[in-house]
């Protein structure tokens, strides 16, 4: 069999981050994906263990799974807001047969993706978005609300060059199901403790309000209602430069979107609203490496006495 396939050399943006991204990442053959070395993970498990160092006590585990329920995902409304960023699961199907001739199209100069068909599932976006299914088909939420400690692969579809930006990356989150006071106290006490957290190893940043980048037209409209509101909020390190900073977490509150979509509700019958803060995990190990040095065993003692590296 022979194999047409072309894989296109990896070039990292060339910027002064070039030899580090070569020194933490293997390429892959595609833009934004990557194998990482052992230095890097351990950083990752360190930042993931001093996330859980900052966990709220009550908060419920959940890990899920790099996909999800497309079906959950098309009623959340994603592609009206997102649709250029969704990646779908697509498979072959029919009998051994048919199957055996997909795969073997690829020979015959034409491609097996041409009968690919889609899945159930999609490649999962954010961390939290299959709580909120979870957290409904219990009924009732209970009056002190819900906090759970979700974690997730994700995927979105933009490509890049840019050590700062992944086609897919690691992410954690604290999320809040409650009424408007609870969300807006969560979110409020998150921001002080994630700088908290970027204090204690060592990483400049500021936090702006900041939008999601929603698609479109349309979008443009919802971004910037999304600024006036000030509903989300991001923690900006400079990873690349200092003009255009990189958000290593963010802040959301999302109103009653989720809530109304999944039908959460109180005892009194109110639809909830729901917040989470997010961990962007990838950028921000990025993020100490670019800050910190190549390698770990030359960072200041006290990053990585926090880190317990
Ligand atoms: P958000 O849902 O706010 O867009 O993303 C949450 C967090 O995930 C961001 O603050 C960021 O740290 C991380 N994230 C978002 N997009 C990317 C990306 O393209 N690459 C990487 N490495 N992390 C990302
Ligand atoms: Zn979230």
């Amino acid at each position: 069999m022979t194999i047409t396939t072309k894989i296109p050399h990896h070039q990292f943006e060339p910027d002064h981050l070039d030899d580090l991204a070569r020194q933490l990442f293997k390429p892959s053959g595609v833009d934004g994906v990557y194998g990482r070395t052992g230095e890097y993970e351990s950083v990752i498990e360190a930042l993931a263990a001093l996330i859980t160092r900052h966990r709220p006590a009550e908060a419920e585990i959940f890990r899920f799974a790099p996909v999800m329920s497309r079906a959950s995902l098309e009623k959340q409304g994603y592609l009206q807001s997102f649709p250029n960023l969704v990646g779908a699961v697509c498979c072959l199907e029919g009998s051994e047969r048919e199957i055996a001739t997909s795969a073997n199209k690829n020979d015959n100069g034409g491609s097996w993706t041409e009968d690919l068909v889609p899945s159930d599932l999609v490649l999962a976006p954010a961390a939290c978005y299959p709580i909120y299914p979870i957290a409904a088909e219990r009924g009732v939420v209970p009056d002190q609300g819900y906090v759970f400690d979700v974690a997730a692969d994700c995927f979105r579809h933009e490509p890049s060059r840019h050590v700062d930006r992944f086609q897919t990356f690691r992410m954690r989150e604290y999320v809040r199901i409650g009424t408007p006071e609870q969300i807006q106290a969560f979110r409020d006490s998150w921001v002080p403790r994630a700088e908290g957290i970027a204090d204690l190893i060592g990483l400049p940043y500021t936090v702006d309000v900041a939008n999601d980048p929603f698609f479109g037209r349309v979008g443009t409209m919802m971004a910037s209602q999304q600024r006036a509101d000030a509903l989300k909020f991001e923690l900006l390190v400079p990873v690349r430069s200092k003009e255009s900073p990189t958000a290593c977490m963010s802040f959301n509150y999302h109103k009653e979107h989720f809530g109304e979509v999944w039908s959460l509700h109180n005892a009194r019958g109110e639809v909830l609203h729901t917040g989470c803060v997010a961990f962007g995990m990838d950028r921000l190990a990025v993020a100490l490496f670019v800050i910190h040095g190549a390698r770990v065993a030359e960072w200041p003692a006290t990053v990585r006495e926090a880190l317990k590296l």
